[in-house]
């Protein structure tokens, strides 16, 4: 049967390897394996949400609880100089993966405005 999961379901599940960082009830992240910054973490719901464009009135405390998670991480991976987190979203945003995530990226000094 064809396996319609994406590869961040599959890392939830625990059938494709990943670099953990953190896990919780609501979340898991882990390493970037294409890294654009010294420290690039992935912060992912476990419940299956396409991405940012999909999220639901329903989903109001989860979200937050993914930005709890992302502070808290940055806080332990030491980003005390700052850090910037980002969610790709549909194609004109650049997202490659349906499955929400938010790129923690920091350990470098980061230039603004995004390409
Ligand atoms: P986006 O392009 O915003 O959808 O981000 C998807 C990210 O997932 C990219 O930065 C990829 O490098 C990353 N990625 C894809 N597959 C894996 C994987 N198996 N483990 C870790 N990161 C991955």
């Amino acid at each position: 049967m064809a396996d319609n999961r994406t590869v961040f379901k599959k890392i939830i599940d625990g059938d494709v390897p990943a670099q953990l960082i953190y896990q919780d009830e609501h979340c898991i992240a882990f390493r970037d394996i294409d890294p654009r910054a010294p420290t690039h973490i992935l912060v992912i719901p476990r419940k299956e949400i396409r991405s940012l464009a999909e999220v639901e009135e329903q989903d109001a405390a989860l979200l937050g609880q993914l930005m709890l998670a992302i502070s808290k991480i940055a806080k332990e991976q030491g980003l005390a100089n700052g850090f910037r987190v980002v969610t790709n979203t549909g194609k004109w945003g650049g997202q490659s993966v349906d499955h929400l995530h938010f790129h923690l990226l920091g350990g470098r000094q980061l230039s603004w405005p995004p390409g």
